[in-house]
């Protein structure tokens, strides 16, 4: 009998270390949409995409009834979720729903406001203080003043005026402004975001609001001739919000959402909001100031991914894929064992069939320098290839210096 009990007190205890292995992600997530200027059917699937594949999240999306719809039937639970996503920019929220949503900030839930949420509730005072800047909906100087940078000054502009304007959409240049808050450590300093509309002459309250970024809007283009702040953040009460006004969203996503830029700083934009603390790595493929950086379908390349379109290489089309194959080997390859790693993925090129000779060659120069003995028996039957024989041999000599 005894026996029988100490075998349940040990299965219980197998079964909750089990349970805790099982517990993939920290946090959760919600989207509030189901209204917007803009096409949310789109945008909040990517969000919440965008957060689960962190692995620190799991999103819900929960959406209001339509515009005019009745208000009073959208009352989230705020308090079981770490942070909360609005993707929204329509119809007042209830009393009892704006009422919980403060509460909920107020006792430390995070936020992350994005693009036309900064739209949304020009009437809403808790919800603008959260927000440090808004534009449209009839924001004036009433709404508080336009902060934007002046070369290397914030300027606090009390002009009168209407709040939110943005230029013809265009790619553009973020440049760094706190490189040392979590969200923005280690980023380049001045990066080039995807074609995205650069939100201008925002104003309103701008209290216990940092800006992290902001973004030249050139007057060439339409734009205000001034560093408009692009992302943020604030804090209000105990919570913290970050506030990113990228991110426009067209039918499938489109440039401004596909922006590695983008995708990285709300990524973890939502994780410091949810925490305080950003634990993400920053991605190979991050965009520097030489050009933006785009994922056609919103996931990182893996070095699996890279080898696979190197093998179909096509000289005339872009080299992306083996310039990130080359940066994660400079990353990555700084011991022998790490290099032969690489090695091994390169030589499965190498003995593909179907690999064209172009991405053979590319990858037989890069062994040149980097390869071991491991893949010298596939060179010689390269070497046998009349369109191969040069780069193959060279490689060879390269790989074994003559005795
Ligand atoms: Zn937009």
């Amino acid at each position: 009998m005894k026996k029988q009990y100490l075998l349940v007190f040990v299965f219980a205890g197998l079964l909750a270390i089990f349970n805790s292995c099982q517990k993939s992600t920290e946090y959760k997530a919600l989207i509030v949409t189901g209204q917007n200027n803009h096409k949310w059917e789109a945008s909040s699937p990517i969000l919440k995409q965008l957060l689960e594949q962190t692995g620190l999240f799991t999103a819900d999306i929960v959406k209001t009834p339509p515009k005019g719809g009745d208000m009073n039937t959208f009352n989230p639970d705020f308090t079981k979720y770490n942070v909360v996503v609005i993707d929204y920019n329509g119809d007042s929220w209830s009393d009892k729903t704006k009422t919980a949503f403060v509460e909920y900030v107020n006792n430390g839930g995070g936020v992350v406001l994005y693009h036309a949420a900064n739209n949304s509730f020009p009437e809403w005072k808790a919800f603008n203080l959260m927000a440090g800047l808004g534009g449209w909906g009839d924001r004036s100087e009433k709404d508080g003043p336009y902060v934007y940078y002046k070369k290397d000054s914030m300027i606090i502009d009390t002009t009168a005026g209407r709040g939110g304007s943005h230029a013809r959409r265009h790619e553009f240049e973020v440049k760094m402004r706190n490189a040392e808050h979590p969200v923005t450590k280690g980023l380049p300093a001045r990066w080039i975001h995807g074609n995205d509309e650069l939100y201008s002459q925002l104003r309103g309250p701008g209290k216990n609001m940092e800006i992290l970024a902001t973004a030249y809007a050139d007057t060439t283009g339409g734009g205000t001739g001034r560093d408009e702040p692009i992302l943020m953040t604030i804090s209000y009460g105990r919570g913290r919000i970050f506030h990113t006004a990228l991110g426009h969203v067209d039918e499938d996503g489109g440039p401004a959402m596909e922006c590695v830029g983008f995708i990285v700083t709300f990524q973890r934009g939502a994780e410091w909001a949810a925490s305080g603390k950003v634990t993400q790595k920053i991605p190979n493929d991050f965009p520097n100031a030489g050009g933006a950086s785009l994922r056609t379908d919103f996931k990182e390349l893996t070095l699996e991914d890279d080898l696979a379109k190197i093998a179909m290489y096509d000289i005339t089309k872009s080299t992306k894929y083996f310039t990130d194959l080359q940066s994660r080997i400079r990353a990555e390859g700084k011991t022998p064992e790490a290099l032969q790693k690489f090695e091994k993925l390169m030589i499965k090129v190498l003995e593909n069939k179907a690999a064209t000779d172009d991405a053979k060659r590319l990858i037989l120069r890069e062994l040149s320098w980097m390869g071991s003995d491991l893949s010298v028996p596939v060179i010689k039957e390269l070497a046998k290839n009349d369109q191969l024989k040069d780069v193959a041999e060279f490689t060879l000599e390269r790989l074994q210096p003559a005795k």
